[in-house]
């Protein structure tokens, strides 16, 4: 048996454990904290082996990768969300086969969302994505610019903002990372707190394989992790 098979369970267990125990001393349980599979680059056999294993939300970074590898996953109880950066003439292929885009880092893309998914009749779930380091070479919504474009797209009648999403920078040390997730969990709580229509602040994304646990401590609600699940990605 290919050994990959045994590391994916392993490493999944043990993530699990550490989600759990990082929920509990920020006060929260298990239950609370949702794991997603970042499955970019992964083989379906491997993907299917986490789902086997329990893994129930799936994040994939490129459009035409997971339309490629959709047909042989094993998704019926399996929410999917784009994560990666989505161009907006790339909308109106993904739109109805995702669960959400945790990616929506300007007014332009979103206008497009909403022109696709009122063409389907239907409500696109959306996370806002913040540059919460406000570095250049990142995507996502700057800090300062935010506010205004959030009411932009909180009127949008066919996009439901669901949350936020981030990235932070690289950091030296762990008290400038949470410093960062803590900006991030303030803001999620000052925007949840002005209880605008058609928002719901539930989700708060943000923490990988390298910094998890301290986003879990710091207030996320939901974490991406790919490589510790699956090995170092093999870029094609
Ligand atoms: C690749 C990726 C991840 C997972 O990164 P790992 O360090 O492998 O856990 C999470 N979020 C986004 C947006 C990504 O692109």
């Amino acid at each position: 048996m290919d050994t990959k098979f045994i590391d994916i369970e392993e490493n999944i267990k043990r993530i699990r454990e550490k989600i759990a125990e990082a929920a509990v001393r920020s006060g929260r349980s298990e239950k609370d904290v949702r794991f997603m599979a970042v499955t970019k680059t992964v083989a379906p056999e491997y993907i299917n082996h986490a789902i086997a294993q329990g893994i129930d939300l799936i994040g994939e970074n490129k459009v035409q990768e997971f339309l490629e590898k959709r047909d042989s996953l094993n998704l019926q109880s399996v929410e999917k969300h784009l994560i990666g950066h989505l161009q907006s003439n790339k909308v109106r292929k993904i739109i109805t086969e995702v669960d959400m885009i945790q990616s929506v880092d300007s007014v332009s893309l979103a206008k497009e969302i909403e022109r696709q998914a009122e063409k389907h009749n239907m409500t696109a779930n959306v996370l806002l994505e913040i540059n919460v380091g406000g570095e250049e070479s990142k995507t996502g919504m700057d800090k300062a610019l935010f506010e205004d474009s959030f009411f932009q797209i909180a009127e949008m009648k066919h996009i439901a903002i669901k949350g936020l999403m981030t990235i932070p920078p690289i950091c030296d040390n762990n008290s400038e990372l949470a410093k960062f997730f803590e900006q991030m969990h303030q803001l999620f709580i000052d925007i949840r707190a002005k209880n605008i229509d058609n928002v719901s602040m539930d989700i708060l994304s943000m923490g990988m394989s390298g910094d998890f646990e301290q986003a879990i401590l710091c207030g996320s609600n939901l974490v991406r992790v790919g490589s510790s699940i699956f090995g170092a990605r093999i870029y094609k």
